[in-house]
């Protein structure tokens, strides 16, 4: 009788394991595909930014920029990408192609294994880190439009913790930089392009219309670091808060670290750090580093570095190339986690074919629709 009373319990709790959804050991990834043939399918089409004024750096001048758009569709859903290639990248709109070419997404059952899928793209060939950004942005809009989440979201930040964003002020004539400066009476902070001869009339010129706060951007182009010191501490007293890449990229780290350890003011490499590793290499040598999607191979390494500087105690800058909004709207997601946003791509261009994340009273302001929060402009 004991036996058969022990025989029932046992049956009966074999057939709760077994029809009790909560209990099913096995966790599977759950896409929301509505057909199981569904694959990825990936497109691109290049396309030209145009600027809104000649752009002038310490290295270049100038008035377009080539893009690639890319879009992923699965099971009806689409996730849009892009690429930004301005000349000192190195990429083109063919060698972005070339590569885009070689992408099979048809391969994988789902979108939502982005380590793999990533780290497949990221291995078909070295460099062409815009061009594998375009894929690792259409693919995070794809999985966040999937998941009903803007990218936020996902990773945990508040949206309302975006910084203001700096705004531009390329290398120019008085008379022009004048009149940038009251074009960009929104932005609480403005970004200056130094680096040449002119440095001292830049700031001067600006500082006789605005006391706003400057950040500052060398582009490389100092060579000697006492006047790069001495430099910074003249800044320090125009109100200049933060100094970008002072130095080549190929100049000895000891120098970097020199400098850093004297300077008045944060030192950040933009140049000299383009993707994981680099955070790592550099830390000791600069105060922080400036992420761009365009350089870290999309949000995925972006949002990794973040991570990684921010537990090494360093700064974060976040930064773009002139990009449309899609670009910019895919970073602005790690914006609430920066130190300082520079996130004025899509305001420095005249036909952006998206509406997404937007700067309101100097503040970006993060898209809160799933993916990236972009549409395309009708
Ligand atoms: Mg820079």
């Amino acid at each position: 009788m004991t036996d058969r009373r022990d025989f029932f319990k046992s049956t009966a709790l074999l057939g709760a394991c077994v029809l009790a959804p909560g209990l099913d050991l096995q966790v599977r990834p759950r896409p929301r595909a509505r057909s199981p043939k569904a694959r990825m399918t990936l497109t691109y089409k290049p396309f030209t930014a145009t600027l809104r004024h000649v752009f002038t750096i310490a290295m270049s001048s100038r008035t377009t920029t080539p893009e690639m758009l890319t879009e992923i569709a699965y099971d009806g859903v689409v996730g849009y990408g892009e690429a930004s290639m301005p000349p000192y990248l190195g990429e083109t709109q063919e060698s972005c192609a070339a590569f885009l070419a070689k992408v099979d997404l048809g391969k994988y059952a789902h979108p939502f294994e982005l380590e793999t899928i990533l780290a497949d793209v990221d291995a078909i060939a070295p460099g062409n880190s815009a061009a594998k950004a375009a894929v690792d942005i259409a693919l995070h809009d794809l999985v966040g439009r999937l998941m009903g989440q803007p990218w936020y979201n996902i990773w945990g930040f508040n949206p309302t913790k975006a910084p203001y964003t700096s705004f531009t002020i390329g290398i120019d004539t008085p008379d022009v930089v004048r009149k940038k400066v009251q074009e960009a009476a929104e932005y609480k902070v403005l970004k200056v392009k130094l680096g040449r001869e002119n440095d001292h009339e830049m700031i001067e010129t600006i500082r006789s219309v605005t006391d706003k706060p400057l950040t500052a951007d060398a582009n490389q182009g100092w060579k000697d670091r006492q006047k790069a010191l001495d430099e910074i501490a003249w800044l320090k007293e125009k109100n200049v808060v933060v100094v970008e890449q002072p130095f080549s990229k190929e100049t000895p780290l000891a120098d970097f670290a020199w400098l850093t350890e004297r300077s008045p003011l944060p030192i950040i490499a933009d140049e000299s750090c383009q993707r994981l590793q680099d955070v790592k290499k550099l830390y000791g040598a600069v105060t922080g580093v400036n992420i761009k999607l365009m350089k870290s191979t999309g949000m995925r390494e972006a949002h990794k570095m973040l991570v990684l500087a921010r537990s090494l105690g360093m700064k974060v800058m976040l930064g773009c190339m002139t990009e449309t909004s899609c670009a910019i709207s895919a970073a602005s997601h790690l914006a609430p986690m920066v130190d300082w946003a520079d996130l004025d791509g899509a305001l420095l261009i005249s036909n952006d074919p998206f509406v997404g994340t937007t700067v309101v009273d100097g503040k970006v302001t993060v898209s809160t629709t799933p993916g990236i929060g972009v549409a395309k402009r009708a």
